[in-house]
This record gives structure tokens, C-alpha cells and sequence, in this order.
């Protein structure tokens, strides 16, 4: 049995803590692969402008180039409307059939809200969580969910990084140095590119 980890965010851009996380998941579950997913439009950041998906996947794809077990899917970059993890799974059930095991890596942050996901009954039949610890979301006094979502939500003690991609968009924007929170190729792609020059926030 293949064990997919699928890494959901929306890259922008992608940083550390996402990596660090990413790659614990693999390690402590014994994941075959982790899939970075880029979201489309994610459902809940509906507010600010987000960069293009094609500068959000670049930056993945070469984060992750040197990491042979982890890859892309631009399945919700392709897909039309807001991107919901139910969707994102089902199509990962139709490619990897019953032969795979599906885990669904999210931050402790995005794991609070989970109960409230977009079609969440369907969804926790067809995969597990692992929950990673991240700065200001802890939840070392484990977290308590109702039957049946208690028992296929892992935590995962990861290596506390307190980067976010906010912080790095608003640093780039006053002409911070955001060196050694992204990988180097990352940030000579936002340089070049000219990527988060303005406070886009609200
Ligand atoms: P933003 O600040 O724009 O919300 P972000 O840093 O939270 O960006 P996302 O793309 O929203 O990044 O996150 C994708 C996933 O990675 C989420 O599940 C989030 O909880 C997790 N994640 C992001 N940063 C970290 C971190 N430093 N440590 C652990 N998990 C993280
Ligand atoms: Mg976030």
C-alpha cells in the first residue's frame, strides 16, 4: 500500500516552515511521496489579490527539486472556482485508486477550523490528518475533536520555524532581507520577478 502525504497552501511563496513540515510528515508516517498542492482560489483568503498561480508553482517546483520524494499538482490551479481540500482528494482517490493511503499534512492553525471544511463528512472517509505543531498554534495538550475526526487526525511534533509567508510577503515589501526563511532559488525568483514590492493585506 503507497502512503501519499498532499501538502495543501497556498506558496505564496513557499517557505521553511512548509518544507521542514512537509518533510517531517514524510519521515515520521513513512510517506512514499508528499504532493505540494498549490491552491487556486483558496476559500478562505478571498480578500487579498494572490500571486499568479504560475509564479506560486514556479517557486515550488524549485523548492522541492532537490527533494526526490516530494512533487507538484496543479490539480486546483486547474480546476475552476474555490479550491476544497473533498475536491483535491477525490481526484487523488481517482489516480492512486484503493492502492494508496491518503494523509492530508495541515498546519495546527488550519487543523482547528477543520470541522467546517467544505464537505468534511465526505472528506475524513477518504483520507487521514496529520496536524503539525507551528508557532502561536500550539496544541501540546493534544486537541479534541468529535468522533469519527479524533481518531484520523495525527498530530506531528515538528521543528518549531515561526516563518509565514505574510511575514516574507511584508518584509519583501519594506526591503527586508527574507535570506535563509526561503530556499536561495526562491528568493532570487521573488527578487527577479519583482514579487510582493506592495503591502497587498487587508
Ligand atoms: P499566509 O501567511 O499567507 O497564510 P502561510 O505561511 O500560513 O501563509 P499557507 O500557504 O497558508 O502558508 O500554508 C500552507 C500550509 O502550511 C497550512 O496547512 C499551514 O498551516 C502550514 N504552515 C505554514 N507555515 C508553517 C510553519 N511555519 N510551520 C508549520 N506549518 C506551517
Ligand atoms: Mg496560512
Amino acid at each position: 500500500m503507497k502512503k501519499i502525504g498532499i501538502m495543501g497552501g497556498t506558496f505564496d511563496p513557499i517557505h521553511y516552515g512548509h518544507l521542514v513540515t512537509a518533510e517531517a510528515a514524510r519521515e515520521k508516517f513513512h510517506l512514499d511521496e508528499v504532493v505540494f498542492v498549490p491552491s487556486g482560489i483558496p476559500p478562505h483568503k478571498k480578500k487579498r489579490l494572490i500571486s499568479d498561480p504560475h509564479h506560486r508553482c514556479f517557486m515550488v517546483e524549485l523548492a522541492i527539486a532537490s527533494n526526490p520524494n516530494f512533487t507538484i499538482s496543479e490539480t486546483e490551479i486547474k480546476r475552476e472556482g474555490y479550491s476544497f481540500a473533498a475536491d483535491t482528494v477525490d481526484t487523488f482517490v481517482e489516480i492512486y485508486g484503493k492502492n494508496a493511503e491518503i494523509y492530508f499534512i495541515t498546519g495546527g492553525d488550519a487543523i482547528k477550523e477543520i470541522l467546517s471544511w467544505h464537505k468534511i463528512d465526505d472528506l475524513i472517509k477518504k483520507c487521514s490528518f496529520i496536524a503539525a505543531t507551528r508557532p502561536g498554534y500550539d496544541f501540546s495538550n493534544g486537541f479534541h475533536l468529535p468522533s469519527p475526526y479524533q481518531e484520523k487526525v495525527f498530530p506531528l511534533k515538528v521543528t518549531a520555524l515561526a516563518i509565514s509567508s505574510s511575514q516574507i510577503r511584508s518584509m519583501t515589501a519594506i526591503g527586508e532581507s527574507i535570506k535563509y526563511l526561503v530556499p536561495e532559488d526562491v528568493e532570487k525568483y521573488i527578487h527577479v520577478h519583482g514579487l510582493y514590492r506592495q503591502v497587498n493585506e487587508e
